[in-house]
């Protein structure tokens, strides 16, 4: 078989091995950072892993992402220090392992009181030493005319002078994908559009699910060793299930962010732009991306937990009206490209997971009364640090089958991880013939045959990311990226549903 037909994606015959299975020793719920990176991590142990995503990889927050990897300058302010460093670590991992999806980027930080450029200046040249030798570059302190000079795109009244450091970004869906493509590399079955309804249990415990292939409507069960709930800020909804009617106390709290798309025209920099201090007393983001600037994002608590996000007028607003204090030429909704939010899963202290548990963006992993492993929580830069745990964990509970030392891992950081390389695209027609600026049909064919897309919405808002970059353009695609979709023999391409959804990106 050669290289081009081994990667070949064909959803009937993974729905055919789905229910073949007899019984699995890891099932995971939720195909984002933190599921994708546990069927990685458990199929390299040589586990028999199965991943199931009611929707696309990366449909939830982890597609929706300011796209930094990052160790969180605001955890430094906090003294978290360990969870600094870790993400540090882990923001080397990625570059090195995911070279074409990920970059060192340099940001820099305007300062307006005379002292400021000294103290942030020292502040991040201690984040950069807690880097150690996975420093990206030197901190410098930058004086009024220096700053000017490099980004004279920035308003010069009252500015003092400011600080560069360094940090990382990366394409989030991108990455994803890499994640999902690998673990099937790796032996793993990784099914999108497949949504867990409930819990089959024995003696109060879970020990399989009940879940639809969306696409069919078909139901199907499935048998696991041990089950992992992963499924970002839907985790307590899962939890829920499998408590029955007794319940169990909700363990999140949801906010979400958002983000607004400009042209580069407004920032015509190859660096980033960290603003310090907005008026609710966060930091805001000017980042290059793509051909683009994202602008965000806000912090908004949110009761619901929708599938599709939409950001609301104030925090555009907000984020116009920031931006807007800090640039020359400030943008106005009209320039806006496209506009998303995302929900972030923040994880609260439990007492009876021994309130170890803090509230921030550090994760956790905890077993329910019904036996369901739940992980929630970290960031996207930390999603092999929360893989690792989760099987750890499993391990010392016992869950994954007796007989050999799952301990002994090869590990996931050095781990070259997967995407669209030139070998595979060969004898995919249509390269050259251009659907929209940056996407081809062979983009698209590739996209269905490799990167298991099935709709629409797949291929414009996490193959290609034009949804997230210019929602007018990836309306203007979507039919013909439909007819490419019909002709590799998908039936349902989701094009009215895409059509209905993108409008929510135009501000
Ligand atoms: C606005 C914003 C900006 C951020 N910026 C950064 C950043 O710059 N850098 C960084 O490192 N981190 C960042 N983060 C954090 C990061 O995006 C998240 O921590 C990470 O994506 C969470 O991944 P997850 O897999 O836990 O959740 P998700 O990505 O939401 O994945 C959960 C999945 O579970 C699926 N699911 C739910 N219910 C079911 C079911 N019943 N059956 C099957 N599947 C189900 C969902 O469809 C979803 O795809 C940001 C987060 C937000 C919201």
């Amino acid at each position: 078989m050669s290289e081009n037909e081994h990667s070949r994606v064909d959803r009937s015959t993974l729905v055919a091995r789905l229910k073949s299975e007899p019984l699995w020793d890891l099932a995971v719920i939720g195909g984002g950072a933190t599921g994708l990176g546990v069927a990685v991590d458990a199929a390299l142990r040589g586990l028999k892993v199965v991943l199931l995503e009611a929707d696309d990889f990366a449909k939830g927050s982890s597609s929706r992402a300011t796209k930094l990897l990052h160790g969180g300058v605001r955890y430094l302010a906090m003294g978290q220090l360990s969870l600094v460093r870790e993400a540090l670590h882990e923001r080397a991992v990625i570059l090195g392992n995911a070279p074409s999806i990920s970059r060192p980027l340099s940001f820099v930080m305007p300062a307006y009181r005379w002292w400021e450029p000294f103290a942030l200046g020292l502040g991040l040249r201690f984040y950069e030493r807690l880097a150690g030798r996975h420093s990206l570059g030197a901190t410098r302190r930058l004086s009024r005319k220096q700053l000017l000079a490099a980004l004279p795109q920035v308003k010069g009244e009252g500015l003092k002078g400011g600080v560069r450091y360094w940090d990382a970004q990366f394409d989030d869906a991108q990455l994803a994908i890499a994640l999902a493509r690998s673990a099937s590399r790796l032996g793993a079955l990784t099914l999108n559009h497949f949504r867990v309804d409930s819990f089959i249990q024995q003696g109060g415990r879970v020990t399989g699910l009940r879940g639809t292939d969306t696409e069919t409507g078909a139901p199907c069960e499935v048998q696991a060793r041990c089950i992992v709930n992963a499924a970002g800020v839907w985790v307590d909804d899962l939890r829920q299930q499998a408590a029955g009617p007794a319940g169990t106390p909700p363990r999140l709290k949801v906010s979400q962010g958002s983000h607004v798309v400009i042209d580069r025209d407004f920032w015509p920099s190859d660096e980033a732009l960290l603003l310090p201090r907005t008026r609710d007393g966060r930091v805001l983001f000017a980042v290059p991306w793509l051909g683009k600037v994202i602008l965000g994002t806000t912090e908004q608590p949110l009761e619901d937990r929708p599938t599709e996000p939409r950001p609301m007028t104030e925090e555009i607003d907000f984020i116009l009206s920031e931006v807007g204090r800090y640039l020359v030429r400030p943008p106005t909704r009209a320039d806006i490209r496209s506009a998303w939010a995302g929900l972030r899963p923040l994880v609260q202290p439990s007492a009876a997971a021994g309130g170890t548990a803090r509230i921030s963006r550090e994760h956790a992993v905890w077993t329910d009364p019904s036996g369901l492993v739940c992980v929630a929580g970290g960031k996207w830069t930390t999603y092999r640090a929360m893989a690792r745990d989760v099987l750890a964990h499993c391990i010392a509970e016992d869950r994954i089958p007796p007989g050999r030392d799952w301990r002994v891992e090869r590990s996931t950081e050095h781990l070259p991880l997967e995407r669209d390389d030139n070998l595979l695209r060969t004898g995919i027609p249509g390269a050259d013939r251009l659907i929209a600026e940056g996407l081809s049909e062979q983009r698209v064919r590739f996209a269905v045959r490799h990167e298991f897309a099935r709709k629409v919405e797949d291929v414009l808002a996490r193959r290609s990311r034009l949804l997230f970059l210019d929602a007018r353009a990836a309306r203007a695609v979507a039919p013909a990226v439909a007819d490419l979709l019909h002709a590799e023999g998908i039936l349902q391409t989701g094009l009215e549903d895409f059509m209905a959804l993108s409008e929510g990106y135009l501000p």
